[in-house]
């Protein structure tokens, strides 16, 4: 069962953690949200999941329990040697493969290359919620589905619609791959140490042909939302010669006005500009 936040505050002082702030390190301690994570995730029996930061094993003790194999990332030594020595009999019979790693350059806790259907359910250290994202893009490997516990304003950032001022770069990538389908508020007394904003959970699922934006493609939105204000008609004359040529191919191409900013253009419109950039 999740530890209560005194068993937390206990266990942690028993192999003398302090929670680091810098990690994230706000670990759940309310069952009915280890539990909805689980079940927002509705998985079909024996998946691989694939968990990011699995700090004390709460979540990861129920996701075993419930017999998925298990691929977690651990960047703080001291717990992941704390977790080799709780979750030993699961390591020992290979349901649970852990690393010591940052998830960042690990998005999927060295999941093997073959398996091709699996989930990440993790209670996402938020320092870490956008790069992690990215990188499992870059990675080309979209899992069925996501439940992520996220800070409210990255999930509004995530699902954010063209013209509001949540858009940007990482809206468009995300949206290529993923619907949100589900979003469950939590509130800031589940986790020990309380934290100093809101989180949510939410369920993401993989789009029947989600859509893979190529690395210049990527680099080019992510340039021009730097300056998401500024309209695109001067934006595109800061460019190289061939990238300006491509931009005007394309923006000739979708019918789009120059005086449209970054921030005003839909995923499907950027979508187009990576066919043009390929
Ligand atoms: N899963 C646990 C729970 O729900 O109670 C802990 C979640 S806590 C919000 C985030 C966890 O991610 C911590 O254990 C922290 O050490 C770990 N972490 C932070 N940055 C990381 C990184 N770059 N790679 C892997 N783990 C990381």
């Amino acid at each position: 069962m999740p530890l209560s936040p005194s068993e937390t505050s206990r266990l942690l002082g028993e192999f003398n953690h302090r929670p680091k702030k810098k990690l994230g390190q706000n670990f759940l301690t309310d069952g009915n949200i280890v539990h909805k994570s689980i079940a927002m995730a509705d998985l079909p029996a024996g998946i691989p999941v694939v968990e990011i930061g699995p700090g004390l094993g709460t979540l990861t003790k129920q996701l075993l329990i419930k017999e998925h194999p298990v691929f977690a990332v651990e960047i703080d030594e001291n717990l992941f040697e704390n977790l080799k020595k709780s979750l030993a009999s699961f390591i020992q019979n290979k349901q649970l493969n852990l690393i010591k790693g940052d998830a960042v350059k690990k998005p999927l806790a060295q999941l093997p290359d073959q398996v091709k259907d699996f989930a990440v359910v993790a209670n996402l250290p938020y320092a870490i919620s956008s790069p992690w994202m990215e990188s499992l893009l870059h990675s080309q490997r979209i899992p069925m589905t996501m439940v992520l516990m996220l800070q409210k304003e990255a999930v509004q950032r995530m699902g954010a619609k063209h013209g509001t001022k949540e858009y940007n770069a990482l809206s468009i990538f995300i949206q290529a791959a993923f619907q949100n389908s589900h979003i469950h508020p939590v509130p800031r007394q589940c986790f020990f140490p309380v934290p100093g904003i809101d989180s949510v959970l939410v369920q993401m699922n993989r789009l029947p042909t989600p859509f893979h934006f190529n690395q210049k493609t990527r680099t080019l939105i992510r340039k021009i939302f730097t300056q998401r204000r500024k309209q695109i008609g001067s934006l595109l004359k800061k460019e190289d010669p061939p990238t300006k040529k491509m931009l005007e191919m394309w923006i000739s191409e979708q019918n789009l006005s120059r005086n449209l900013r970054p921030e005003q253009i839909s995923p499907e419109q950027w979508r187009a500009l990576a066919e043009f950039n390929s």
